[in-house]
């Protein structure tokens, strides 16, 4: 039954309906989170083999002694293996610390205070500085430019990467977009995967900047739901290919294949964008915490170690996402009041609503005790214009919470929709 096509009478008694189920999902006192893509505490168990991998007398490698200070961009053993995992040279990547978006911050403050190979200078010395951000996408990438001064443009994701029309004609148009954030594999939240012409229209269009930096988060490369992990065009050999090498800087991490507060983060790009990268980081760092990037290459010893963990990943949380859809579908299919992503990997389930029931959803939740990402959060500045997009992580709780939250999620949707639908 299509709530849009129902008169008033009919929304009144779902309104009535849902609010009666609401009044006694809230005596039920739940205290649940659904609020942010980390991983639950049985998918850290899987890693905790590594904590007592390196221990006394047993910390030298290749590159020495690896409890002293040194070796700026990485231990060999790890950048043989990260190489492998990120599908480059190891001459083409730095091994750092556990964060990737500590390196995507200082790429960008680097570009900012520094510039880049390839363009006049310091960007903040250009004036306005601007990226593009596909929507819905990742709050923390949109949080570092609001914090950096940058302005953002958001550009619609398909359902095989960005909107590349638009994105051709405003790069091509613009000197000050200096960038576009990009998770090409199950994409931050709705899932998708960047198709081949994506990633060739990212790599060869024309850019009014010459210094124009595509910041390919793949920070899901290898979480998959069951199905083994996608592939996803190599952007640097795309780059390469399209003459346009220093264009990508890739990035990647372990912290959801390893233990998410202690993994390893890498970046990978150009010669050219890799020598710069290592010149800045000289001021701020004598070399990264090699012990813990020696902990995950004894623990993983090669590639099929690591697919088969994440096969594991796979079997814990993949049962969390049939819950969220197994509700959505039971509760809202067919009534033309949400819309939702299956992903094959990744950690999020996107849900877009009726225009306006978003912020009224997570409020009516929060008061029945379940906290759900803000409204917005998928959207540059926290505004989504539409106030319809919400964004569900369901891998912190556990199946039975996730079914608990989902219940709660679905009653939320029919009494905002109605509520607004009736007007
Ligand atoms: N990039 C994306 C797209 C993410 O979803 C997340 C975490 O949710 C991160 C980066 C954070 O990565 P890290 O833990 O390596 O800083």
């Amino acid at each position: 039954m299509d709530y849009n096509t129902l008169d008033n009478a009919s929304l009144e008694e779902i309104e009535t309906h849902a609010a009666e189920r609401y009044e006694g999902i809230s005596r039920r006192n739940l205290q649940l989170d659904m609020t942010r893509g980390k991983p639950g505490s049985e998918q850290l168990d899987l890693s905790d083999g590594i904590l007592g991998i390196v221990g006394t007398g047993d910390c030298t490698g290749q590159g020495g002694d690896y409890r002293n200070y040194g070796i700026l961009t990485g231990i060999p053993e790890a950048k043989d293996f990260f190489a492998t995992y990120m599908e480059v040279e190891p001459e083409n990547i730095i091994v750092g610390g556990n964060s990737s978006l500590t390196m995507m911050y200082d790429a960008i403050v680097g570009a900012l205070l520094f510039g880049v190979p390839g363009g006049a200078g310091p960007w903040k010395d250009l004036g306005t500085i601007k990226f593009l951000c596909p929507v819905p996408g990742y709050d923390r990438h949109f949080a570092i430019c609001e914090r950096l001064g940058i302005e953002m443009i958001p550009v619609d994701m398909n359902d095989d990467g960005p909107d590349m029309d638009v994105v051709e004609k405003l790069v091509a148009a613009d000197d000050a977009i200096k960038g576009v954030w990009c998770v090409p594999k199950y994409s931050n939240p709705t899932g998708i995967v960047y198709c081949d012409a994506v990633v060739e229209r990212l790599a060869g269009m024309k850019a009014a900047a010459a210094d124009f930096r595509i910041i390919w988060d793949n920070a899901y490369a290898y979480h998959h739901l069951g199905s083994g992990p996608a592939s996803v065009q190599n952007i640097l050999k795309a780059c390469e290919a399209a003459g346009t090498s220093d264009r990508a800087l890739m990035f990647g991490s372990t912290s959801k294949v390893t233990h998410a507060g202690a993994g390893v983060a890498m970046m990978a790009a150009s010669a050219n964008n890799i020598a710069d990268a290592t010149k800045k980081q000289f001021y701020s760092s004598i070399g990264p915490d090699k012990i813990n990037q020696l902990r995950h290459v004894r623990f993983f010893e090669n590639r099929d170690g690591l697919l088969s963990h994440m096969d594991k990943h796979a079997e814990i949380i993949a049962p969390k996402f049939a819950a969220v859809d197994q509700a959505l579908e039971s509760h809202l299919a067919g009534k033309e009041i949400a819309t939702w992503t299956r992903p094959d990997g990744g950690y999020f389930v996107s849900v877009d609503l009726v225009e306006g029931c978003a912020s009224e959803v997570v409020r009516l939740a929060g008061e029945a005790g379940v906290k759900l990402t803000p409204a917005g959060a998928t959207y540059p500045l926290g505004d989504d214009p539409k106030d319809r997009n919400l964004r569900i992580a369901p891998t912190m709780p556990s199946v039975e919470e996730v079914k608990l939250a989902m219940e709660v999620f679905c009653v939320c949707v029919e009494l905002a929709t109605a509520k607004k639908l009736r007007g």
